[in-house]
């Protein structure tokens, strides 16, 4: 069970072994079979949904920072440090991000994909979001930042982000409304 947040970083030299999937997204390989489950269910659902980003080295979570930082600089007149500050609010520091585990997937939905859009909040209200929110931990992923989880998390409420944890694992967390850091503290503290 592999956590990562703000307090438990990766190495940049981190990289798992990586498999293709839909839209030139790359997951672990271990998780492409219930990756292809999940994407295959919720299709059959009328739910189909499109991977919008995966795995991401942690090159290119620095790249996705200092642009970020490069950005508030020049249209807020911000200083380096007060950038870095506002745009950590929003971007994970390098190491710090799950999609460099190859575990996790943002999903878009295919009106999404064609209209160039990024993911959003209103992911939520869709088909897609409603059908993952109910049935991804019978294929072993959860909704890794549930709404007032934040203080758990870290993280904002991200309807979009989904993380493969295994079977076992997600059901327990789906049936007791918890976030994975608060899963991992239980099954050390057992
Ligand atoms: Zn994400």
């Amino acid at each position: 069970m592999l956590l990562v947040n703000v307090n438990h970083r990766l190495s940049s030299s981190f990289v798992p072994n990586l498999t293709s999937v839909d839209n030139n997204q790359r997951l672990d390989s271990r998780v492409i079979s219930s990756y292809d489950k999940l994407t295959a269910a919720a299709k059959a659902a009328g739910a189909e949904l499109v991977g919008g980003s995966g795995y991401r080295s942690y090159e290119q979570q620095v790249s996705v920072l200092n642009r970020n930082i490069s950005q508030l600089e020049s249209s807020k007149g911000l200083s380096y440090a007060k950038a870095k500050q506002t745009a950590l609010k929003t971007v994970n520091n390098p190491g710090a991000s799950e999609h460099q585990t190859g575990l996790a997937m943002d999903f878009l939905t295919p009106s999404e994909i064609q209209a160039g859009s990024d993911v959003t909040q209103a992911f939520a209200k869709t088909k897609q979001g409603k059908w993952l929110a109910k049935n991804s931990w019978k294929y072993g992923w959860i909704l890794r930042y549930p709404k007032d989880g934040k203080k758990y998390t870290h993280i904002s409420y991200e309807s979009w982000h989904y993380r493969y944890v295994g079977k076992k694992a997600a059901k327990y967390i789906y049936h007791h409304h918890l976030t994975l850091e608060q899963y991992v503290k239980k099954i050390k503290n057992k």
